[in-house]
């Protein structure tokens, strides 16, 4: 087992306990935005609206499940993103640049070389965690940033608590990750699809551009 499935399995635990303080605060966990992948997202538009940063998850966003390259099909996607956001996308991981997995960063310095965005060195796995980091690098506030991660109790959760506006691509796959993520993960789309077909919705974001602007369809649609 790799350091970094090690560390996914690790946070299952974080994620079981988290679930208990959820109570009362499900909305946390409903992206603003629900896309199929990033190509969908408009990132423009965004900017135009007045964000001034993007914040990436890794695996099952912007790479297969522990790859080290970004998945082909959401290339161009990344490309337009940063283009849109010059030098402010930055990756926000819970295994690279997490001070309990890679204490000296060399697992973010080799990841950006790989993936030629940089890796936030960070003290707390998502969702816990404040903002202060994130502030750090972009010298902006969190609500102006965009979360974009595929779980919903880790990145959305993570955006949510943070003020960000949260965008949830669904994962390219579940091949390669591992029998607990694979269980939590349907745990997390069970829940979310009971939640939101009770009505319970994102947090409400005041930046929020309409959806005719971006083109997509949200998730209370679903
Ligand atoms: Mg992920």
């Amino acid at each position: 087992m790799s350091w970094g499935m090690l560390g996914q399995n690790f946070n299952v635990a974080g994620v079981t306990i988290f679930m208990s303080t959820l109570a009362g605060r499900r909305y946390l966990a409903i992206p603003h935005i629900s896309v199929q992948d990033i190509n969908q997202v408009d990132w423009k538009a965004l900017r135009e609206a007045g964000f001034k940063g993007c914040v990436f998850d890794k695996d099952n966003t912007l790479t297969l499940p522990y790859a080290a390259a970004v998945h082909a099909p959401v290339l161009r996607s990344l490309e337009e993103c940063k283009a849109a956001f010059p030098e402010r996308v930055v990756m926000l991981s819970n295994s690279a640049g997490l001070e309990q997995f890679d204490p000296d960063g060399s697992k973010a310095e080799a990841l950006e070389k790989q993936l030629n965005i940089p890796v936030l060195r960070h003290k707390s796995k998502k969702p816990g965690g404040g903002p202060e980091a994130l502030e750090a690098f972009f010298e902006c506030e969190a609500r102006q940033l965009i979360m974009i991660g595929d779980r919903y109790f880790t990145d959305v959760v993570y955006g949510n608590r943070n003020g960000m506006l949260t965008i949830r691509p669904a994962p390219f796959t579940t091949e390669g990750e591992s029998t607990v993520i694979k269980t939590v993960r349907m745990f997390e789309d069970h829940k979310i699809r009971r939640w939101t077909g009770r009505g319970i919705q994102a947090p409400v974001h005041n930046m929020l551009p309409n959806s005719e602007a971006l083109g997509i369809d949200w998730t209370k649609d679903e």
